[in-house]
């Protein structure tokens, strides 16, 4: 879904709901965290929740599985599993002027969490304090959003959005093998630029690509689609979102109102017909 663990659109909508709660469900295999919800459940759940709440345009949800009562040492084992769900209207994460303009990003000096340390796939709490460390740092320094490298030095990702790079009409998004996470906002901009014939690779990218690249932009569930306009004070491309990146914007727009018919089954209406 869009925004958080889904953004609820016009005709009440939350945007590939089920993808969401797939990956929360394989999120807490992979950390070993017993769930007893299925992720028809989590679904229902989540569309009670919004419906409940009186929800509109522009809403985000995100739900939590965390372990209660149970143990005080680190060994979590016999510690009960809850879940919870929270929704909220909230705006565009990285804001109305830079989805239009696009936003000046700076390379973190905190690298993006690893493969020997923790999951970069899973979307566990404890690697955003990975994300939390980069984030602040960026807009302390007077900068909107941070760019990660791995521990390569290849590019992962934003602080909490998959990065797109462009160059002479062809699109580059590191793979989930170099750290970042498996986003479900990656996997529509590709789908969709796949559908209008633009090719896209997964390959690792350098920190330079950045700085050689026509256009650059991010992708979340809050952030959508957002252009970055500046990387450590670089222009990318003339300073200004390109055609891919608006053709990404446009097409986003028009899957997450329902306007594309072919992927309407990526909406889980929150009132039937
Ligand atoms: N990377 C990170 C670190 C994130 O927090 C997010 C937001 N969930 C994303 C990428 C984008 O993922 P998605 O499109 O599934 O929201």
């Amino acid at each position: 879904m869009s925004r958080g663990l889904g953004d609820v659109y016009k005709r009440q909508a939350v945007f590939r709901l089920t993808e969401h709660m797939e990956r929360l469900v394989r999120g807490c295999k992979a950390y070993g965290i017993p769930l007893d919800y299925t992720v028809e459940e989590l679904v229902d759940i989540t569309i009670s929740v919004v419906r409940e709440n009186e929800l509109h345009d522009g809403c985000y949800v995100r739900p939590l599985v965390f372990l209660g009562l149970g143990s005080i040492g680190l060994n979590p084992a016999g510690a009960a599993t809850h879940v919870m769900v929270a929704a909220w209207e909230w705006g565009a994460y990285l804001g109305v002027v830079g989805v239009k303009h696009g936003i000046r990003g700076r390379v973190s000096s905190w690298r993006r969490i690893n493969h020997e340390s923790l999951i970069p796939s899973a979307k566990g709490t404890g690697g955003y304090l990975n994300s939390i460390l980069a984030k602040a740092e960026a807009v302390a320094a007077g900068y909107e959003e941070a760019l990660m490298l791995n521990s390569e030095g290849f590019l992962a990702e934003g602080s909490g959005e998959n990065v797109f790079v462009i160059n002479d009409g062809v699109v580059t998004t590191p793979p989930v093998s170099d750290g970042c996470l498996n986003g479900i906002t990656r996997d529509s901009a590709i789908t969709l630029l796949r559908s209008g014939g633009v090719e896209v690779r997964e390959a690792s990218l350098s920190r330079a690509s950045l700085y050689y690249a026509d256009e650059v932009f991010l992708v979340g569930t809050a952030a959508e689609v957002t252009p970055l306009r500046e990387v450590d004070d670089r222009p990318i491309g003339d300073g200004k979102p390109g055609p891919i990146t608006r053709m990404v914007q446009d097409g986003y727009a028009d899957l997450v109102r329902g306007r594309i018919p072919e992927y309407d089954h990526w909406l889980t209406y929150v009132e039937a017909d």
